[in-house]
């Protein structure tokens, strides 16, 4: 994951679908966005027509959720997985998802064209290797706790393992301070942008765990060199099934999205 001595050089992602061709990490800002979680087919399909009207790049949702409590909603599993791709082949946006466990990785791979593994499961040693066998791009979220060396060190179990795809989501980290959810290391995104050469995005909605903090985290982010931003959005916060109190309107996401085009 490192970056060579002197060199400038960026790796740059690149994702294909019907619809789009994206790349990440290539100076523009990716924004990835979606609920939380997939909730009902009708749910989804009706936020990804929106999020799609608003130029997101990429549409995100969780069909497999860790949460803290057994007893929260976990997400629909592949009925999840088929909903998100209904919506890729109804928007010909990519889209991305949350893998847990390494034996539902080929039918996440199957549904989406970017796999996302958790900061819960940033140190899953062996969920990161069979990630590395995968033919996909890996967003790899930092871990609640995990230094910036153990992230670097996390990334490099997938790239050993043959997949050298990797992008890099800082997401916050467990500080003293409850009142904003984790802590955003912004500083840590300025520095991995220094030593490695792999694109490194946002996620100020698990940052902050706040609607309002949502956009000066977002616009922080871009201001430290981020290459992208992954925000939650939801047509019903108050309505949402998983974490309603940092998910934006769709309108407020596009006054979001228009601040940061312009700062790019
Ligand atoms: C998510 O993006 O759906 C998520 C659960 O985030 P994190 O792993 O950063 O908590
Ligand atoms: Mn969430």
């Amino acid at each position: 994951a490192s970056r060579s001595p002197d060199s400038k050089n960026n790796t740059i992602i690149k994702i294909k679908t019907a619809g789009k061709e994206i790349s990440i990490g290539d100076g523009n800002c990716t924004i990835i966005a979606g609920p939380c979680s997939v909730e009902s087919q009708e749910q989804y399909l009706e936020i990804a027509l929106i999020l799609k009207e608003m130029g997101v790049d990429i549409l995100r949702g969780g069909a497999f959720k860790p949460r803290s409590s057994p007893y929260s909603f976990a997400g629909l599993g592949t009925e999840g997985l088929k909903i998100l791709a209904e919506a890729r082949e109804l928007t010909g946006l990519p889209v991305v998802s949350e893998v847990m466990d390494p034996r539902d990785l080929d039918q996440v791979a199957a549904h989406c064209d970017l796999i996302q593994i958790g900061s819960r499961n940033m140190q899953n040693f062996s969920l990161l290797k069979e990630a590395g066998r995968v033919d996909k791009p890996v967003l790899l979220k930092r871990g609640l706790a995990a230094t910036i060396e153990e992230w670097l060190l996390a990334c490099e179990y997938i790239m050993d393992a043959g997949n050298e795809k990797v992008i890099l989501c800082e997401r916050g980290i467990r500080t003293f301070e409850p009142l904003t959810r984790n802590t955003v290391d912004i500083g840590a995104v300025a520095l991995v942008k220094e030593l490695s050469h792999l694109p490194v995005i946002v996620d100020p909605s698990h940052a902050t765990g706040r609607r309002s903090l949502v956009a000066p985290v977002a616009r922080a982010a871009m201001a430290a060199g981020a290459d992208g931003l992954m925000i939650e959005v939801h047509q019903h916060p108050e309505e949402a099934l998983s974490d309603g109190e940092q998910s934006l309107t769709p309108e407020q996401f596009a006054a979001l999205t228009e601040r940061i085009r312009a700062m790019v």
